[in-house]
C-alpha cells in the first residue's frame, strides 16, 4: 500500500473528494461525520496561552534537566489551539520533529492528520505535545530518569489546556497517561475517566505505517473519540 500523504490542500476539489474517499477505504471507514459544532473552546483561549507560553519560556526555558539535551537540536514543546478540546500526546520527538521544533511533522504526523480530519478534525483545532520535549538518540524509547524530569511538563500542558479528551498515541503515552503497564491492544478503545480528563488510547501513526492492517482499529478508536467530545 502506498503510505504516502494523499491530502494536498492545493489540489482541486474533485481531486480532494477521491483522496479523502480513499483514506476511508484504507481505514475501513463506513460512516461519514459531518461537524455539527465547533470544538474550539475560545472561552478559555485568552487565559491558557499566555500560561502556556510562560511554562515554555520561563519554567521549561533552554532545558538541561536531562541527558537528552546534549544530542537535541530544537526543544519539542507542543503546539495547537490552547483552548482545545482534543489534545493528542505522543512519546517524544523523532528526527524531522528535532529539526523544526514542532511535533508531528514527520510521515507519522501526516498520518495523524489524516486521521484527525477523518473525524472532521484541522491541525489548528487541536493541541499536540508529546510525553518527552526532546529527541532521544536514535530514537529510542524513553527511559524513566527522562519521563520523570520532563512530563511535569507536559501535566503542566494538560491542567492548562483542560482538554475534554487526551487522545494517547502508542503504549508508551498510554502507559504513562493512564498509569499502566498493559499493552497498547489492552488500553485502546476504553475510555478512562482520569482525575484530569478522559484518555483514550490508540496506536500510534507509526505503528500504522508500518501495520497498516489495524488502521480499522485505530478507526474505532477515532469513532470513540468523536462520541466521547460529543457526549
Ligand atoms: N512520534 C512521536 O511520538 N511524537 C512526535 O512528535 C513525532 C513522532
Amino acid at each position: 500500500m502506498n503510505e504516502q500523504p494523499k491530502f494536498k490542500p492545493s489540489q482541486p476539489a474533485d481531486e480532494l473528494v477521491r483522496q479523502w474517499l480513499d483514506l476511508y477505504r484504507d481505514f475501513g471507514i463506513e460512516e461519514a461525520y459531518l461537524p455539527e459544532k465547533s470544538f474550539t473552546g475560545a472561552a478559555q483561549e485568552s487565559h491558557s496561552l499566555p500560561q502556556l507560553e510562560h511554562l515554555r519560556t520561563v519554567e521549561l526555558g533552554i532545558c538541561t534537566r536531562c541527558k537528552l539535551h546534549k544530542g537535541r537540536k530544537t526543544i519539542v514543546f507542543g503546539e495547537g489551539n490552547p483552548a482545545a478540546q482534543l489534545m493528542l500526546v505522543g512519546e517524544a520527538p523523532g528526527a524531522d520533529e528535532d529539526i523544526q521544533g514542532r511535533p508531528f511533522v514527520g510521515r507519522a504526523g501526516q498520518l495523524l492528520m489524516q486521521m484527525i480530519k477523518a473525524i472532521q478534525f484541522e491541525r489548528n483545532q487541536v493541541y499536540i505535545a508529546n510525553v518527552l520535549k526532546c529527541r532521544p538518540p536514535e530514537n529510542r524509547p524513553p527511559e524513566p530518569d527522562e519521563v520523570k524530569t520532563c512530563s511535569p511538563f507536559l501535566w503542566q500542558q494538560i491542567s492548562i489546556i483542560q482538554p475534554k479528551v487526551i487522545l494517547a498515541l502508542g503504549a508508551f503515552a498510554a502507559q504513562t497517561l493512564i498509569g499502566s503497564k498493559s499493552s497498547i491492544s489492552f488500553l485502546r478503545n476504553r475510555v478512562y475517566e482520569m482525575p484530569f480528563g478522559k484518555v483514550i488510547a490508540t496506536y500510534h501513526p507509526s505503528f500504522l505505517l508500518r501495520s497498516p492492517q489495524k488502521k480499522p482499529e485505530a478507526w474505532e478508536d477515532l469513532k470513540l473519540v468523536r462520541k466521547t467530545l460529543e457526549s
